[in-house]
């Protein structure tokens, strides 16, 4: 089911918003009209207006990590909306790695689902496996629908997420990278959390593995010499 080719009941869109050019990601169901979507910041009410031009309702958010350009909150002095403001326009249920479900502690824990490497959970007939991708923040997660995968923060088009950051470990992140994304199909599709390298807004695994040089260090202490460890 997780591997199957794009199927006819999924509405996919990708959206560039607010200022550091994040990608937030709507994903509907053609049948049920139900939708997820994936790190909703900035401008909420136009992630509403876009939902609702495709006749979608959005039943569930999907968090790739905690920063406060990807789900809103304080940042450099200024407040972003982002998954509490999201929740005052519609019902849904947040779905957020374990390790950083304390960030969200203005939202009643009965809207948050804690999740792990071993979530999977069904949007019409599109199954959303989570993958636990740890090291640009602990709780990093990437989600597998289809024959796509949105990579978050940890892994970008010819880069990687940054570990130089309060929470970040270089050492994961090598893992998370080499272990766990690289290990999926060739043929997968990369959906990145910014739009970092305008205008190609989408890779390939198999396009990572042969020209990302973040994936292709020989071993783990090249990595990290590299990223400055
Ligand atoms: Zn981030």
């Amino acid at each position: 089911m997780a591997d199957m080719t794009l199927n006819d009941d999924l509405i996919f869109r990708q959206i560039e918003i607010g200022p550091m050019a994040n990608f937030v990601y709507i994903i509907g169901s053609k049948a049920t009209r139900e939708a997820a979507i994936i790190d909703p910041a900035w401008q909420v009410r136009d992630l509403v207006k876009i939902a609702e031009e495709d006749d979608l309702r959005i039943t569930k958010i999907l968090v790739t990590h905690t920063h406060p350009d990807h789900v809103g909150g304080e940042f450099g002095g200024q407040s972003i909306e982002g998954v509490a403001e999201l929740l005052d326009l519609c019902k849904a249920k947040v779905y957020v790695h374990k390790s950083e479900v304390p960030y969200f502690k203005s939202i009643p824990s009965s809207e948050i689902v804690s999740t792990d490497e071993h979530t999977s959970i069904d949007l019409g007939s599109t199954t959303i496996q989570f993958i636990h991708t740890p090291g640009h923040t602990p709780g990093s997660q990437c989600f597998k629908l289809s024959d796509r995968l949105v990579s978050g923060d940890t892994l970008f088009i010819g880069a990687c997420g940054r570990c130089d950051l309060p929470g970040s470990s270089p050492e994961d992140l090598y893992f998370s990278l080499t272990q766990k994304l690289m290990k999926l199909d060739e043929e997968t599709i990369v959906f990145p959390g910014h739009n970092y390298t305008p205008p190609q807004k989408s890779t390939t695994i198999g396009a990572e593995k042969a020209h990302n040089p973040y994936v292709r260090f020989p071993n783990k202490s090249a990595f990290l010499a590299a990223m400055g460890y």
